[in-house]
């Protein structure tokens, strides 16, 4: 059966790095479907973010026309903090016969061992990790020692069981980040050829980054 893939983020806003990433693991990964969920209230990070519903709205957007991307209001729908782990049992209760696959940036996946209950993941989902080119995994420490255990070099493996497994892949980098793009529109310049049309639209229409935040 196709792994159904996850991808989390506080997406504020959605970039075409964020885009570009998924539709390359799903392809690569042969991907049944990747559910984009917004964060609410992300446990590692400073608020304030963008309301979460205007997030939310941003990210149908940019995915409007593209078959297998899916906008999840799941987090947005729970109160309390973001925790991954809640996330990944609710879509375990909703496909309990589904491989399932956390899709992660580099970044995110290095920081695994502060997050909440992390070590059960492995549980819930396959861990697929997006990473640039020429990276090499690091050999040491927790995360060492995860990949030494759980890391496998085929993609098929992610498709011959439900959870358990870690998968590093390559794809193109895009330097855009959601940081640097709010900075951007709020010193008035244009987002234009980073983001959707569609995503710089809402944008322009709503000013939601006009503020200084
Ligand atoms: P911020 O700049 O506000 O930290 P961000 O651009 O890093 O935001 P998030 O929504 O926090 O975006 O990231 C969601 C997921 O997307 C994370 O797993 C992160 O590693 C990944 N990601 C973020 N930017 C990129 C990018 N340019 N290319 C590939 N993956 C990315």
């Amino acid at each position: 059966m196709r792994p159904l893939g996850i991808f989390g983020g506080t997406f504020d806003p959605i970039h075409y790095g964020h885009l570009r990433t998924a539709l390359e693991l799903k392809q690569m990964l042969a991907l049944e479907r990747i559910h984009f969920v917004p964060c609410a209230n992300p446990p590692h990070r400073a608020a304030p973010l963008t309301d979460g519903r205007l997030r939310l709205r941003l990210v149908e957007a940019a995915i409007a026309n593209e078959q297998g991307f899916v906008a999840d209001d799941r987090e947005l729908t729970r109160s309390g903090p973001s925790y991954t782990i809640d996330t990944l049992a609710s879509f375990r209760a909703e496909h309990p016969a589904v491989p399932l696959c956390l899709l992660l940036g580099m970044d995110a996946f290095l920081g695994l061992p502060a997050w909440h209950r992390w070590r059960e993941l492995l549980d819930y989902a396959h861990i697929v990790v997006a990473h640039r080119p020429g990276w090499r995994a690091p050999e040491v420490g927790t995360i060492g020692e995860v990949l030494r255990e759980r890391r496998t070099l085929k993609p098929a493996d992610l498709a011959q069981s439900l959870a358990g497994r870690v998968h590093v892949q390559a794809v193109t980098q895009l330097e855009i980040s959601s940081t640097e793009l709010r900075a951007t529109i709020r010193a008035g310049l244009d987002p234009k050829f980073l983001m959707p049309d569609s995503v710089r639209k809402v944008i322009l229409e709503t000013e939601c980054y006009a503020e200084s935040r």
